[in-house]
């Protein structure tokens, strides 16, 4: 057995963008009642448009997902300086009883903070002292699970008037009474007999809640939906890539995007082109930006085989806010054949640029470069590469167009192309301070081996890419997977400043006015660095990974840096990165730290022994190698498989013996469907469920032995 094939499922697929099931929570049939816990919030001062809009100047809140429309993350405030680092330590922390990923954003109004955990329910506390004013749980079916590519996560909540606005995983948009966390009204955003997930946090604007959703990895097609926020009508819905030719055209957007679709049947798949993360608003232009996903399927020698640039896919587009009019679209990679979504993070700036002050819009999404363009008529200003890359080797300064590689066409033959699915850039927030003038982009160098599937097959029940990753398993070098924070200067498009770190995970960025740029990571660590230069100044233990971004706000004179921290998320999925002292908390938490904070945490449990595998089957090698194809094709982008810890779904390489003597009632009874491990019956047959169970057997021996052999 190749022992290489240990590290396929733990590395690659690690940063695979992608998720399923869910082994911890309890059954939804032991969860309370979708109903608010507890009552009595004092909001305080209505948040309506006006306030939103004059944000900025609102500087102890946090009122919307970026703190204003620009989405710059940045905190205008000063009390916690570099001076006075020292005395930062926790003022008080709130355990989620969560075991997967924590990705949200809070929101800050008038001392309550709002923010969502795993399966997407949503809590209010005092954010001044940590007490619980409300929950709402919206009772996900667990079974959703596997429909959500990259875990169970929720980026967050928004907030406008009296109400709270989230989406769920199984899509629907909730409007929740901001004081009472009483239900007011929801929708159902999606067709539920197709694989839309919502994972992205709302955003208001003009009075309307904008929601999109994800799927793009299982097949189908992209949009966002404009709801009135009072009475949850449906005010409009804008398709990001086009449907069935067949069919009449939504609006003449799609008309357009249409003509850039050549050969393949991509409806039957959807197209992809899903906004599941970032948008971003100018109030004074009237336009909603939104990013938009990669294809689906990936491979577009699948997806459109007669060419073409296969509009919306991977492009920054504006639209009207009031009447869905396509104002003007940026694509960032024409024809997307990479999963190289350009949902990421767009934040709105003003900078001079060549002696003249432009409005700009600034994005570093999946593909690797960063761009910067006129955010009233999306021209072209620059853009160049933030991490080493392998599919392009520019951007036409005339054109704006990528001039790609051909290094990077994998039809004939597999390519390992940089970067990866994952990104040099994925959904991590970064942070740009118009102080410095720099963007902190947390960044991750990484690469994947793209092979064409031959003979693609639809299959509504799983996994659409048109992309065998089994010959990830073959890569014998010793490439590493590094993460960053880099200090970008949009102007001069470089690196100003760059700190690497000594673990694999991304995770979210905070700058604040007294030129301190916070990050809490992968590694248990929440940590401070010198905005000018990078100098770690401070940092903090947190028993636990953090994947998602800081946010800073101030009640009572006092500055508060709060985050939710909970491992888990795309990468989270398959690998965990230990905490310093080997110990690690056993749930998610929100956590709140102030100068003279004194809060303490219990003791983390120690991380338990990996054990011994079970043993091996005696079956022939060809069972072995369906058993590696059906492997890679069904459970491989939920579990990893190798010697390591794995992540937060089992590493099937330490399969107990009770679970192995349950084998086939989970995988094919659906036993465990309440923790989201959904029957795989109408998948794989009998024979099929054992010639897995005895792959994952060899591995976990050939990996055991490895590792006792000191490889
Ligand atoms: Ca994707």
């Amino acid at each position: 057995m190749k022992t290489t094939t240990i590290r396929i499922f733990a590395t690659f697929v690690a940063f695979l963008l992608t998720a399923c099931e869910q082994p911890s929570p309890p059954p939804s049939s032991e969860q309370p009642p979708a109903s608010a816990e507890a009552a009595t919030t004092d909001i305080g001062t209505w948040l309506g448009t006006e306030r939103l809009e004059a944000a900025d100047t609102d500087t102890a809140n946090w009122l919307a997902h970026g703190r204003t429309y620009s989405e710059q993350r940045f905190s205008p405030l000063t009390q916690v300086k570099a001076d006075n680092l020292d005395q930062l330590g926790l003022a008080w922390s709130f355990d989620t009883q969560s075991t997967r990923g924590l990705e949200a954003t809070p929101i800050v109004v008038d001392g309550t903070m709002f923010t969502t955990g795993t399966w997407s329910v949503v809590y209010a506390h005092d954010a001044k002292t940590g007490a619980l004013k409300w929950k709402y749980d919206p009772q996900v079916p667990r079974e959703y699970g596997y429909k959500a590519c990259c875990d169970v996560v929720n980026r967050g909540a928004a907030v406008f008037e009296d109400k709270v606005y989230v989406g769920t995983i199984d899509g629907r948009l909730l409007a929740i009474n901001a004081n009472t966390g009483a239900l007011a009204w929801e929708q159902l955003t999606i067709d539920p007999e197709k694989p839309y997930t919502i994972t992205g946090a709302p955003r208001v604007a003009n009075g309307k809640i904008i929601i999109g959703n994800g799927g793009a990895e299982l097949g189908v097609r992209g949009y966002i939906t404009a709801y009135d926020a009072q009475s949850g009508d449906q005010v409009w819905r804008f398709y990001t890539v086009p449907g069935n030719p067949a069919e009449p055209f939504e609006h003449p957007a799609m008309e357009e995007a249409a003509k850039t679709w050549r050969g393949g049947k991509w409806w039957e798949v959807g197209g992809g082109g899903t906004v599941w993360d970032a948008m971003a608003f100018d109030p004074e232009l009237n336009l909603l930006y939104i990013g938009v996903g990669n294809g689906a399927p990936w491979s577009r020698y699948t997806r459109s085989p007669g060419g073409g640039d296969n509009l919306y896919l991977a492009s920054i587009v504006a639209i009207d806010v009031d009447s869905a009019d396509l104002a003007w679209h940026y694509q960032t990679t024409p024809g997307d054949n990479w999963d190289y979504t350009a949902v990421q993070q767009m934040i709105l700036a003003d900078i001079e640029i060549g002696g003249e002050m432009r409005q700009v819009i600034m994005q570093a999404p999946k593909n690797g470069f960063f761009y910067v363009l006129d955010r009233k008529t999306g021209e072209f200003l620059s853009a160049e590469t933030y991490v080493p890359i392998t599919w392009a080797t520019h951007v036409d300064p005339e054109t704006g167009r990528p001039v790609e590689d051909s290094a990077a066409h994998y039809l004939d033959d597999t390519k390992v192309v940089r970067p990866g699915p994952a990104g040099g850039h994925n959904w991590h927030p970064m942070s740009y301070s118009p102080n410095t003038g720099l963007v902190y982009i947390p960044v991750v160098e990484n690469r994947l081996a793209y092979t064409q599937e031959q003979n693609f097959e639809h299959n509504p029940d799983t996994w659409n890419t048109a992309i065998d990753f089994r010959p990830n398993s073959d890569l014998s070098d010793d490439f590493q997977v590094v993460t960053k924070i880099v200090a970008w200067d949009p102007v001069a498009q470089k690196a100003n400043w760059t700190h690497t770190h000594n673990h694999e995970a991304a995770s979210g960025l905070l700058a604040t006015a007294s030129d301190l740029v916070f990050q809490p990571g992968a590694n248990c660590e929440f940590a401070a660095y010198d905005a000018h230069n990078g100098d770690k100044l401070w940092s903090s233990q947190t028993q636990m990974g953090t994947i998602a971004a800081p946010i800073s706000y101030e009640v009572d004179g006092e500055q508060y840096i709060a985050f939710v921290s909970g491992w888990g998320g795309a990468s989270g999925l398959y690998t965990t990165v230990p905490c310093a002292d080997g110990r690690r908390a056993e749930s998610g938490r929100i956590l709140a730290y102030k100068i003279g904070g004194t809060a303490t945490l219990p003791e983390a449990p120690l991380t338990p022994p990996i054990p011994a595998p079970q043993p091996r089957l005696e079956v022939t090698g060809a069972v072995l190698e369906e058993g590696e194809l059906l492997y890679s094709r069904h459970c491989g982008f939920c579990h990893s498989l190798g010697a390591g810890p794995g992540g937060v779904i089992p590493n099937l390489a330490h399969i107990s013996a009770d679970s192995l003597a349950a084998w086939d009632a989970v995988v094919l009874g659906g036993s465990r469907r309440n923790m989201g491990m959904v029957s795989f019956s109408h998948l794989l047959s009998l024979e099929q469920s054992h010639a897995i169970q005895a792959w994952v057997l060899e591995v976990a021996n050939t990996a055991a032995e490895a590792t006792s052999a000191g490889e």
